[in-house]
């Protein structure tokens, strides 16, 4: 006999989801309408909701998921003890499910599939979660971190403990030491570090698997729903750089461009540094522009096709004409971008004046494929004006 939906409901995710979602949209207002919050708590409101938050999308997403860096232990050990105070799971569940989301990306195996709407992948998939462990056979290179395992078998009285008692504890102690008064002010962190913060993390690292496939643009590829979207980054931490990320998993970036807001992206860089992370990912530029090519060209094409148009033989050739500049540049830019690395690498003998050069000749055939590339936009772009 087949479930009924309150059979086939999570109890314990549900439990937890709306009680704190109930209590942030009553209790929270009620408090704050009737008593001030002094600068300390608004101050720690920030720093929970960054240190959780990016504990997920720095550690658990970006470092453990996609292994895009390295870190030494006290990163590890702050992403995963604060990680668990997002209430969202274990890293080894966390991205046992990431990486079946990419592998399986809108499909029946991607466990918050937007195919089945928003409400499935913002939080649906979570309140009929199967009750039975999560397959994790695709995560066992993180099974070998003992503190992993151990973060993972304690996750529970780790997640209180780091997401409800520490804020309550340090609005206590702010009380005790401010005479503001221990109660009240424990009370006062306890609602707005602990829960509503919370529920702010949750839903605004659940809009990555939701909205962060329904809005914005699909600038690297049209083969799944991910988008581009920096309004949605400005909610997520830097991750609303979806379908960059999608199709470049393992960069540690996923704005890519210097005005993306991708804090996350930042801090990684900052720990870089300061000597706490090494081994950052990054895709080579070649490789993105020859994805934004390609998605270009095929939106191009498909326009041609669905108004059964074909374009004049001048418009053609001047279209011919800028795809081979902007070929040719490429073929220069990876040459000299080859040969500058090799030169830094010193595997070949040059001086520093030589280095130089070489640098100056990269930068410059860089500058070339921009603009080749903006001809070749503006060639298709004219084409397209003409076909409308
Ligand atoms: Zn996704
Ligand atoms: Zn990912």
């Amino acid at each position: 006999m087949s479930k009924n939906v309150l059979q086939r409901m999570n109890w314990p995710n549900t439990t937890f989801l709306v009680a704190t979602l109930l209590l942030a949209v009553t209790l929270v207002p009620w408090y704050l309408w009737t008593h001030d919050l002094d600068v300390f708590q608004i101050l720690m409101f920030v720093f929970f909701y960054f240190a959780t938050g990016m504990s997920i999308t720095l550690g658990y997403h970006r470092l453990f998921s996609h292994l895009s860096f390295k870190t030494k232990s006290p990163v590890r050990w702050f992403t995963v003890f604060m990680g668990a105070g997002a209430f969202e799971g274990s890293v080894l569940e966390w991205s046992a499910d990431h990486r079946r989301h990419h592998k399986h990306v809108d499909t029946d195996g991607d466990p918050y599939d937007i195919g089945k709407g928003f409400f499935h992948a913002h939080v649906g998939w979570l309140l009929f979660a199967p009750t039975e462990e999560t397959p994790m056979d695709n995560v066992e290179d993180l099974k070998k971190s003992k503190l992993l395992m151990f973060q993972h078998r304690h996750y529970v009285p780790i997640a209180f403990a780091m997401g409800f008692g520490l804020p309550t504890l340090m609005g206590a102690a702010w009380g005790h030491f401010s005479g503001a008064g221990v109660g009240s002010s424990a009370l006062a962190s306890l609602l707005v570090s602990g829960i509503l913060r919370v529920v702010v993390v949750q839903h605004f690292t659940f809009f990555i698997n939701s909205l962060c496939h329904m809005v914005g643009k699909r600038p690297y590829s049209t083969d799944n729903t991910a988008r581009d979207s920096a309004i949605m980054a400005l909610f997520t931490y830097g991750e609303g750089y979806h379908n960059y990320h999608h199709q470049f998993q393992h960069d540690y970036r996923n704005a890519i461009k210097p005005w993306g807001y991708d804090p996350t992206k930042w801090a990684i860089w900052a720990l870089d540094k300061v000597g706490m992370a090494s081994g950052l990912r990054r895709v080579s530029d070649e490789k993105i522009l020859q994805a934004e090519i390609r998605e270009q060209q095929k939106r191009f094409d498909a326009q041609l096709e669905a108004k059964g148009y074909s374009l004049p033989d001048s418009m053609l050739e001047s279209l011919h004409a800028s795809q081979d500049r902007l070929s040719q540049a490429m073929k220069e830019w990876t040459v000299k971008k080859e040969q500058y690395q090799l030169a830094m690498e010193k595997k070949i003998e040059t001086s520093r004046h030589q280095i130089d050069e070489l640098k100056k000749e990269a930068q410059e055939a860089s500058r070339h494929v921009q603009e080749m590339f903006e001809e070749w936009k503006n060639a298709h772009f004219y084409a397209q004006a003409q076909m409308a």
